[in-house]
């Protein structure tokens, strides 16, 4: 299950209550719901080359975090930045630079931070695996950083997931620059635009460009046995993440 746990456009204002908490780890252990993923606002950006936004961001990763781990998140999943027109190289430096402020001052804490490939739209970093080598080489591959990988990002940014031969090359690539182990998330999601386009509109599974036969190869391909699906896939009527969870299943091959 992946949520939020604050106003993802908003920057933060107060703490979750102590007895909402309590309440929701009650729940959650009653329900049996594994793993927990959290998806960070959209108002931090570990790239950004203004300080206060820099300051903002590592000051609020950090209380997410805490507060990601009372509710016992098991993974943060965030977004790698926007380098905002500065170049991608230093765009990387800072977000290393964020991390490494971040990771430090929380070293007790057991919950991961994920990465999300990005469709490459504007200035944003982490839509090509060259991008996740110099981010994690420069912090040494800590145990806590992951990546998370969305598959209509993937598409967009000019991955051929909906081949089998295009899904062997980006698993070559993510090899070449963390270890597909790294890999601890998969946001399901098919796409309404080109591959290489950096665009980034999510369709229901099987209804897009990597179609059902693209994501038949995905989720039932070995490297990913283990790995969590968390579908983010459009809401127009009730019963659609029903439907999209249906089609998965239907291309599952337990
Ligand atoms: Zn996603």
């Amino acid at each position: 299950m992946q949520v939020f746990i604050r106003n993802p456009r908003k920057f933060r204002r107060g703490s979750l209550k102590k007895e909402d908490i309590t309440v929701f780890n009650k729940k959650l252990k009653q329900s049996g719901i594994s793993p927990l993923i959290i998806h960070s606002s959209y108002t931090l950006n570990l790239a950004t080359p203004k300080k206060f936004l820099h300051w903002i961001t590592v000051k609020e990763f950090i209380a997410d975090l805490v507060e990601a781990e009372k509710i016992h998140a098991d993974y943060f999943v965030v977004h790698v930045g926007c380098h905002k027109g500065t170049t991608e190289e230093k765009g990387l430096n800072r977000v290393v630079k964020a991390l490494k402020k971040i990771l430090k001052e929380t070293p007790e804490l057991k919950i991961n931070v994920l990465l999300e490939n990005t469709a490459g739209m504007g200035t944003s970093l982490g839509h090509t695996f060259s991008h996740y080598r110099v981010i994690f080489e420069a912090l040494a591959f800590p145990d806590r950083l992951g990546v998370c990988l969305d598959t209509a990002h993937a598409f967009s940014a000019g991955y051929t997931i909906n081949t089998p031969e295009g899904i062997e090359k980006l698993l070559a690539e993510v090899n070449d620059s963390v270890g597909v182990k790294r890999i601890k998330v998969i946001h399901l999601n098919d796409t309404a635009d080109e591959c290489g386009s950096h665009k980034d509109r999510h369709v229901h599974i099987g209804q897009g460009n990597i179609g059902e036969a693209g994501f038949s190869c995905l989720i039932n391909h070995a490297s990913f046995a283990d790995v969590p699906l968390i579908l983010e896939t459009p809401k127009n009527e009730d019963d659609d993440d029903k439907m999209n969870l249906e089609t998965v299943k239907k291309l599952y091959i337990s």
